[in-house]
């Protein structure tokens, strides 16, 4: 197994097209071809991070994330992301992050806050737009199943809890192959009529260059008749945010008490309770206040994210109660997501949690 085959299921469940514009996901350093001794999964990729990966024989740390976020323009060891590139280079350790990625990939890292929470009946709170599209192509009737079989074997018409779904209609198809043509049916200059089915698919956006190659390679035509139309559709699995339940009402103390157990806390920030009992959750795993109006939105009772500002707070008015239990309390579970995933997935090498608190903030 190599650093490329990790990459490649890592972005099966979080493809690099969903990371916001200003994000740096995917592979930071090291080769693709190296052979993978061990992985090391991390939520920060500092030097403490690859030491670790040195003494437990790990060649590759999958971090949330990514520690060359900016530019660099040298690499001379004058701060702490450039000595972490460079030790890790040394010691030929590859490091790859799947970061915002992650948080809008289906079961990624606000689902598995409110996994930790225990909450039930959950959705995305701010489902994506344009990341389906939409494929229609002509074939001839008696070839359309061979098309859809393997269209939907790369990933076509896969939405939800559904799978192989696409429409046709059946139509007439014309065409005049001119005297370089090799048709499959008719012959040179003679127009030709053939029955034809019209099938339209949706598929997720990033797939399309696989899906329109297993078209072409199915499809009994020279000339493959297709278009591919943008979509403005939400995708309900994909996106930032996550919206749930508790499993039964609390009132503030009970609440304030599940939530600390739950997720291990000492303390936690929050606007004033309401007076009324909590049931509704929104969760969002990191810096979270761009989705307050989502949540509330929601019907959401409280808002659990990260790293609000002061002036952040009073947007909560009395719509509902922003718990902000710090950035790394509210994604270290994501460790646990993505040591279950790889742990799954391969079994040749030592997939490891890393042990050392990446947490930049002590409280006193
Ligand atoms: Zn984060």
């Amino acid at each position: 197994m190599t650093v490329q085959d990790i990459c490649q299921s890592m972005e099966t469940w979080a493809p690099l097209s969903w990371q916001e514009s200003y994000d740096n996901a995917g592979l930071l350093c090291g080769s693709r071809n190296q052979t993978i001794t061990g992985v090391l999964i991390s939520l920060d990729c500092t030097e403490a991070v690859v030491q670790e990966a040195i003494e437990k024989g790990c060649n590759l740390i999958v971090a949330h994330h990514p520690i060359v976020f900016k530019g660099l323009k040298s690499l001379t060891g004058k701060d702490y992301v450039e000595r972490t590139m460079i030790l890790a280079i040394k010691h030929d350790i590859a490091i790859y992050a799947s970061h915002t990625n992650l948080d809008h990939a289906p079961q990624g890292v606000s689902y598995h806050l409110a996994q930790k929470l225990g909450l039930v009946n959950g959705k995305v709170l701010r489902p994506f737009q344009q990341s389906l599209k939409q494929l229609t192509y002509f074939v001839p009737s008696d070839a359309a199943a061979q098309t859809r079989e393997a269209i939907h074997a790369a990933g076509a018409g896969q939405i939800g809890n559904y799978t192989d779904c696409s429409f046709s209609q059946t139509g007439i198809g014309r065409f005049t192959p001119n005297e370089f043509a090799n048709p499959t049916i008719g012959s040179a200059k003679k127009p030709e009529e053939v029955q034809e089915d019209q099938v339209q698919v949706i598929f997720p956006a990033h797939l399309e260059r696989g899906i329109l190659a297993a078209l072409l390679q199915s499809h009994p035509y020279e000339e493959v008749s297709y278009f591919v139309t943008h979509l403005d559709n939400t995708w309900q699995e994909v996106g930032s945010g996550y919206v749930a339940e508790l499993p039964q009402a609390m009132d503030s103390n009970q609440f304030s008490t599940y939530l600390k157990d739950k997720l291990g806390l000492n303390h936690f920030r929050h606007t004033s309770w309401l007076g009324k009992s909590i049931k509704r959750i929104a969760v969002c795993g990191g810096a979270g206040s761009f989705l307050l109006q989502d949540a509330i939105r929601a019907g959401a009772d409280v808002f659990i994210s990260g790293d609000f500002k002061y002036h952040e707070f009073f947007d909560a008015e009395n719509h509902c109660t922003i718990c902000d239990i710090g950035h790394y309390e509210s994604e270290v579970m994501i460790k646990d997501a993505i040591h279950a995933y790889l742990s799954n997935n391969f079994s040749t090498f030592a997939v490891l949690k890393s042990m050392t608190n990446s947490n930049p903030v002590s409280y006193a």
